[in-house]
């Protein structure tokens, strides 16, 4: 399970304590802002956290190669704040797969794709998405969008979004019928395999 985007003062505590009565261990890819007690909870009780970015606007973030450094470098600060070590995980904001990021930068994700390999990080795309992020989302939709696209001939990326209420109400489902169904939890490590989309710039 990977959750984005948070954390949120309501909703990444409710996943936290979700997580920690079910026993299952996550990944959190964290943005900007949230309360900096909730990345340091997360941290303490097991689960990864990963870089996504300070802002979120893909303005910003996408308009070069040294722009997208300036906000990781920007949010791989505040989490070693947090948890007194630097992450090397993390996921690019709208996948590495994003085609909006072309409006900015034609080529950009073919060259961040490598180029954080060679500076040490590793970055996880997702093969399951609760596309809870969508309008009119739902918990019966983030459960089912989720539950349809799990599979048993390979590990599973679940994206989620730990700020969004609906996600909260959906996710002890989630887990129910993934351990009753024979699934593994397991937290993002550097020896995780990387999960890549298909760029398209
Ligand atoms: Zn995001």
């Amino acid at each position: 399970l990977t959750f984005d985007d948070g954390p949120h003062g309501i909703n990444t505590a409710k996943v936290l304590d979700i997580l920690k009565q079910e026993e299952v261990k996550a990944t959190f890819f964290v943005v900007g802002v949230g309360p900096d007690e909730l990345i340091k909870r997360a941290h303490d009780e097991g689960h990864t956290i990963g870089l996504h970015t300070y802002p979120h606007k893909y303005t910003e973030i996408y308009a070069s190669v040294n722009s997208y450094y300036a906000d990781l470098n920007k949010i791989s600060d505040r989490v070693e704040s947090i948890i007194g070590k630097k992450s090397y995980i993390l996921r690019f904001p709208g996948g590495s797969s994003n085609a909006v990021s072309r409006r900015y930068s034609l080529g950009i994700m073919t060259t961040l794709t490598k180029d954080v390999i060679n500076r040490g990080y590793r970055y996880f795309d997702w093969n399951v998405s609760g596309q809870d992020a969508e309008r009119g989302a739902t918990s019966a939709s983030v459960y089912q969008n989720v539950i349809k696209d799990l599979s048993k001939n390979r590990s599973n990326n679940v994206l989620l979004h730990d700020i969004q209420p609906h996600t909260v109400a959906a996710l002890r489902d989630i887990i129910r019928y993934a351990k009753a169904n024979g699934y593994r939890f397991e937290p993002i490590t550097m020896e995780t395999p990387m999960i890549r989309h298909r760029l398209t710039n």
